[in-house]
Order: structure tokens, then C-alpha cells, then sequence
């Protein structure tokens, strides 16, 4: 048997499990059975910062891993300025650095954002940092979905350039959610990217990444192919400038380029369940409909917004396997899921990467795996008495037998529970025996001792 901490998963969308009403939700299985003890809440910047409220709300319920909270930018903006594609006024900002401030005081391991996503994609650089700040003196680290991981707007080295400038000037550790060179125009650039991140270390700067053992990536088909200022306002102003011809046209001719960059209709699987869609690339479901897949992604993006708000989710195959690999191997890297619905990694990332890249491949060995999946990661968080197996630390301990241990999801069937695992323990409570959750609701809310600075 592997007998391990149980893993930290730094990057998770693990909400609707641990908010569920219903209790065997709240278990949340998809993770205990990869081995996994602790999930994030509130990454790319969607943290509320009523984390003190927030977390023993969930921990009251009953919750079968534990919790570590982050403050979310992009939470704190909406909560300030709506959807606004504009600037902060000097009284709108000092209300977003007090909504910061309120989440670190209360607890948050750090300060999360997603500038990538409208309207987080609003903020100019300064603005981040200069919320940023709130978290940074009080020892709080910078977690990203940077702007660009790919040929967007800044391209993928110079969002890296602009992440690390937000935790110089700010003064605060830096970390890369889900580490990836995505798309056509930016494969082949891990490379660069290591080197500007080893170049920021040696300069004394603490810059370390997350990233998940898969070639394809999740996200919206909105966020994938619709120009940032096309949404601005929100969904209902998406929809009127798509009634309005001209404004239409140029929204089409933008989403044709960044379908190249994704790497065309054959690489985006539209994965949101129950839907007439689910299971197919957007090739086939313009075959299906008789139209262009720019046409096709267009009627999809309509329907799912007069649906449920929109957001209709993708696996979009846009990674270079030597780019994965050379990632993998770096010493600040650590293994997460970005687990999301409809995409295999919610359920699986932990064995897949263990079976693809220790057991297969052999692109790293399983000392490395397991530091990258517990001590490294709780290093990061500074997750106290966590991440080790050591006297006094919490009894989260993973057993797993390595002949068994297995991911059971593929893009298609997304939500099948890993097996292996033969006995996890969540802070010394049984959570999982032979491959089956027991039931146990163990998880605890992991809150920082509240820093200086909150008075
Ligand atoms: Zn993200």
C-alpha cells in the first residue's frame, strides 16, 4: 500500500456538492475517492468575502472534506461595481480592498482571481494590486487564472509577466492556477514560461503553480469564442447586441479567430449535461444543424443564456503533451483538479496523473507525485498541522493500493468515482473504505489564525 497524506486539491469548483441539500452530496465522494481531504472554495477570483459566515455554514452542514477559503477579486468587484466594464472610483476601490480585507481577517488563505473572465478582465493591473495589497500584508499569497493563458489579449508570457509584476508590487507570493500554454499560437511555450518564473524565484520572489494531468482544458464556450466586450453588462446585453446585425457581425468575425486559437470545432467538446449537445464537438452539432460551427456555437451560447444564465460548459483540446510533461517536472509545481462539472478531472485528476504520468509515461516518480499532491501544496497555502504525516499533525491519511488505483471518468462518462483507495481518513474519522465513501462528514473549515492587520 501507498500510505500518504490525504491530498490537497488547490483548485476546485467543488460547490455544488458541498452546498447541495442533499447530504450524500455533501460527502463529496468525486474527491474522496481520488484520495483527496481538502478542496478550495472561491478560486479565480469567486470567493466571497464572507468567509467566516460562509465556511461554518458548510461545515455545520456536514461536509466530507476539508475546506480552505479563498478571498475572490472578482467577488468583491461584482459586489462594488456590478458587471462593469470601468475603472473603480477612489470610494469604489476602498470598498473592494475592505471587502479583501474583511475575507483575510475572517480567515482566507489568500486572495483569488480569474482575470481572464469578464468582468474581472475589466480591471487594469493597478487595480489588482492595489486590492491585492489587503491580502498581501496580511500574509495572504496571489492565486491567478491569469488574463491570458493563451493569444487573447496580453498572450500567455505577458500574463505571466503581469501576474508576477501584481505580487512584486504588492508584495505577496504568487501562484499560477491550473499552469497550461493553451491553444495553437502558444504551444511549445512552457519552456519560456519556466524560465520567467525561475528567473522570479532567483530575484527572491516565491512563485509556484498548480496544474491538472489533462490535454484538454474545461471552460465556457462563452468565455472560449466571445469577445470580452461583447458581454459586458451581463448576459441580457449580450443578447441585445447579437439582435442588432452589425454589432453581430463583428462579434462573429472575433469568435472565428478565437476558434482557430482553440484549435478549431473538432477541439471543443460541448460537455454540459442534459442538453441535446452533450457529448459532441461543435463540428458535429453544426453538421447536425445544417450550419457553420460559428452559427452553431451562436444558437448553443443563445439557448443556454435564456436557459440557466449561460456559460454551457467545454473540454477544449488545446494542450501539447511535451508542454504538460516539461510543467510537470518543475519544483514549484503541484497537482490539482480544476475540477468542474462535466469534465473528467472533477472525478479523476489525482489516479489519472498517478497511472498517465508516474505509473505509464514515467514523467515523474511517485515520491514526486505525492509530494506534489500534499506537503508542497500545504507549504503553499500554509496550511497548518496539514500536508505531512507527522506526531501531531491532523490525522488526514490516504491509504491506496497502487494496483488498483484508477481513474473510472473519461470525457463522456465525466462523473464515475475513482477506485483504489483503500482507507482515507479525514481528520481521523474512516471517510472512505475499499473505494466507497462511508458517509462520514469529517471535513473541517481550515482558517488561518487571523493575521495582523485586522483591527
Ligand atoms: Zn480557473
Amino acid at each position: 500500500m501507498i500510505v500518504s497524506p490525504g491530498f490537497i486539491d488547490p483548485h476546485t469548483h467543488a460547490d455544488t456538492f458541498l452546498t447541495s441539500a442533499d447530504p450524500a452530496m455533501r460527502v463529496n465522494a468525486a474527491w474522496l475517492n481520488q484520495g483527496a481531504t481538502t478542496v478550495m472554495l472561491g478560486v479565480d477570483g469567486g470567493g466571497t468575502p464572507d468567509v467566516a459566515e460562509h465556511s461554518a455554514k458548510l461545515v455545520a452542514s456536514g461536509i466530507g472534506t476539508n475546506i480552505v477559503p479563498l478571498i475572490g477579486f472578482g467577488a468583491a468587484r461584482e459586489r462594488v461595481l456590478g458587471e462593469d466594464a470601468r475603472a473603480p472610483n477612489a470610494d469604489e476601490l476602498e470598498r473592494m480592498k475592505g471587502l479583501v480585507k474583511k475575507g483575510m481577517c475572517e480567515g482566507a488563505s489568500g486572495f483569488s482571481a480569474g482575470l481572464f473572465y469578464a468582468p474581472q478582465s475589466f480591471a487594469k493591473t493597478d487595480e489588482v494590486i492595489a486590492v491585492a495589497r489587503e491580502a498581501a500584508v496580511r500574509g495572504g499569497l496571489y492565486d491567478t487564472h491569469q488574463r491570458d493563458e493563451s493569444s487573447y489579449t496580453i498572450g500567455l508570457l505577458g500574463s505571466v509577466r503581469e501576474a508576477i509584476r501584481i505580487g512584486r508590487e504588492a508584495g505577496m507570493p504568487v501562484h499560477f492556477a491550473h499552469l497550461k500554454a493553451l491553444g495553437v499560437d502558444v504551444q511549445g511555450q512552457a519552456a519560456a514560461v519556466v524560465k520567467e518564473i525561475d528567473e522570479a524565484r532567483a530575484q527572491g520572489l516565491d512563485v509556484t503553480a498548480d496544474q491538472y494531468p489533462w490535454l484538454a482544458s474545461g471552460s465556457s464556450l462563452d468565455a472560449s469564442l466571445l469577445p470580452r466586450w461583447s458581454v459586458d453588462g451581463g448576459n441580457a446585453a449580450l443578447l441585445k447586441r447579437l439582435d442588432d446585425a452589425p454589432t453581430a457581425a463583428r462579434i462573429r468575425t472575433e469568435m472565428v479567430e478565437n476558434l482557430r486559437r482553440r484549435g478549431g470545432p473538432d477541439a471543443l467538446l460541448l460537455i454540459a449535461q442534459n442538453y441535446p449537445w452533450t457529448g459532441k464537438t461543435l463540428t458535429q452539432m453544426a453538421q447536425q444543424w445544417g450550419t457553420d460551427p460559428i452559427e452553431a456555437a451562436l444558437r448553443i451560447i443563445r439557448q443556454s443564456a435564456a436557459k440557466d444564465g449561460g456559460g454551457t460548459s467545454v473540454a477544449s483540446f488545446n494542450m501539447a503533451q511535451a508542454d504538460v510533461d516539461l510543467l510537470m517536472k518543475q519544483p514549484w509545481i503541484v497537482t490539482s483538479s480544476d475540477g468542474s462539472s462535466g469534465h473528467p478531472r472533477m472525478f479523476a485528476s489525482f489516479p489519472e496523473k498517478y497511472v498517465k504520468y508516474v505509473r505509464d509515461r514515467k514523467v515523474i516518480d511517485l515520491k514526486t507525485f505525492i509530494r506534489q499532491s500534499t506537503g508542497r501544496t500545504a507549504d503553499i497555502y500554509k496550511l497548518e498541522q496539514r500536508g505531512y504525516l507527522r506526531p501531531g499533525y491532523f490525522a488526514d491519511v490516504a491509504v491506496i493500493d497502487p494496483a488498483q488505483y484508477a481513474p473510472r471518468a473519461d470525457y463522456v462518462h465525466p462523473r464515475e468515482l475513482s477506485v483504489g483507495v483503500r482507507s482515507l481518513f479525514v481528520n481521523g474519522t474512516l471517510a472512505v473504505e475499499n473505494s466507497k465513501a462511508t458517509g462520514a462528514t469529517a471535513g473541517r473549515a481550515l482558517l488561518r489564525t487571523q493575521p495582523a492587520g485586522c483591527s
